[in-house]
Order: C-alpha cells, then structure tokens, then sequence
C-alpha cells in the first residue's frame, strides 16, 4: 500500500514537471519563433515528447534539437515538426499520410489534427515501438504499418496531408499520385548529407502543383528499396 502511494505520488510530480517543461517548450522554442497556429500549439501542448524516447535519453525531450532513437535514426526537433504540422493545415476531417513515422511523436500530433493518420516506417523494430507508445497514449486514429513509404501507401487512396520526415533528392512519383485536389505535401529536398530545403507542394484543385520552399533543415535520408542512405545501414 505504501509503495503504490509513493509510486502515485512519483508519478504526479513527473507528469506535473513534464506539462511544465513541455509549456515552457511551446512559448519559448515553437511560440517563441512565430508559430502561430493555435492548433498546433495546443496539441504540442498536449503530447509528452518523452515517451517517444528512450529512457537514457527521457531529459533531453524538451531540449531544441533531434534526439537519437534506434537504428540510427532520429526523432525530429519539436520546432521543425511545428513548422511542418502548420505549413500542412491539418484540418479536422483530413487524411494524413506520414512517412518515416521513425518514434511515432509527429504521428501522435497529427492524430490530434486531423481525422485519420497513415503512417509508414521502414524499421520494423521502430514500428514495434511507436506502436505501443501510441497505444499507451490512447492513440486510435492511427494505422502505422512497416513498409518503404516511397512507393505511397498501400492501400492506395488519395491523402489531404503528406508528410514525409525523412530527405530525398525528389518527390516519389507514387507520393504525387496520392496527393488529393487542393492537398499539402511537406518533404525535405536536397543531398541527404547536407541541409535540405523544407518544400511544400500544393495541389491544386484543378491538380497543376506548386513548389514552395519553407526553411533549411537538415534530415536523416530517405531510403528508399533501391537506394542506401549514407547514414543508414539499408536494412529495415
Ligand atoms: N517523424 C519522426 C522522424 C523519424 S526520422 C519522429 O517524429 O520520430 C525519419 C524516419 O524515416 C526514420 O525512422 C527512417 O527509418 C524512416 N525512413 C527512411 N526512409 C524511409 C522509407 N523509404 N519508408 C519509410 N520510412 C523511411
């Protein structure tokens, strides 16, 4: 008995300095550097990044940088995933594909936003884990298999939202083809060893699309079954 009180309590004041830290995260690091869309805002309010990690590296989950999770992979920097989740105006009837879901946080967040989220990600041993972390938070909304997001989802049908979280040289054809009328695909584009440019491609209604460049950011490859990321070993 005394041992769950104290464990309750060890909990309370965890969750109590996480929601602390997390706040102070949102005004300072994502608020702070004009991301204003209140949606996003609240749900990266709303989401522990923690529970995406690793325990050894649990403190470093409100710091302003990419964390490393397994397989040399990495989860993004909490304002680069702001800056995408607001250029993709996730609506709350929308569908939403990601790509390189790698610890599953920008999938949780986008389940917040929009109606459904897709998610592929080459690792097996990733997908395990993000499975379960999105369980543990309640996550129903979101379908993560294993699989190369460059050949598009396999169910097929037509996505208002993609994300893709990890650099290509180009935009996967299959990835253009699952793109609704009037729907955002965000990617990092250039040499996966360098910066990349965060591109926005916009479809219009009419389906002619329209390239935008967002801001530098520097991404783990996308690998795609034909290729090997210089940073990746290859093998999911
Ligand atoms: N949004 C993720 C970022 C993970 S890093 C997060 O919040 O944690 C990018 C991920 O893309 C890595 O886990 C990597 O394994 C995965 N990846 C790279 N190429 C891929 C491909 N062709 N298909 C699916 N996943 C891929």
């Amino acid at each position: 008995m005394h041992g769950e009180v104290v464990r309750a309590v060890k909990e309370s004041k965890r969750s109590r300095r996480s929601r602390f830290l997390r706040d102070a995260m949102v005004d300072v690091q994502i608020a702070g550097r004009g991301i204003r869309s209140r949606r996003v805002l609240l749900a990266m309010r709303q989401v522990p990044r923690e529970i995406f990690l690793d325990r050894r590296f649990a403190e470093a989950a409100y710091e302003d940088s990419a964390v490393p999770i397994p397989k040399g992979q990495t989860i993004s920097q909490p304002y680069i995933v702001a800056r995408m989740l607001e250029a993709a105006a996730i609506a709350k009837s929308d569908r939403v594909l990601e790509i390189g879901a790698g610890s599953g946080y920008l999938a949780a967040l986008a389940a917040k936003l929009g109606r459904e989220v897709c998610a592929l990600e080459r690792h097996e041993a990733l997908v395990q884990r993000a499975r379960s972390r999105l369980r543990h938070l309640g996550c129903r909304n979101v379908d993560l298999r294993q699989g190369d997001g460059t050949a598009g989802w396999p169910d097929g049908g037509e996505f208002d939202v993609i994300v893709v979280s990890a650099a290509g040289a180009q935009i996967p054809a299959a990835l253009k083809a699952q793109l609704a009328p009037s729907g955002r695909l965000l990617i990092p584009l250039g040499d996966p060893d360098d910066v990349q440019w965060l591109t926005k491609l916009t479809r219009g209604p009419e389906g002619r699309f329209v390239e935008d460049r967002i801001e530098e950011v520097r991404f783990v490859p996308l690998v795609s079954a034909g290729s090997r990321g210089s940073r990746d070993d290859g093998r999911p």
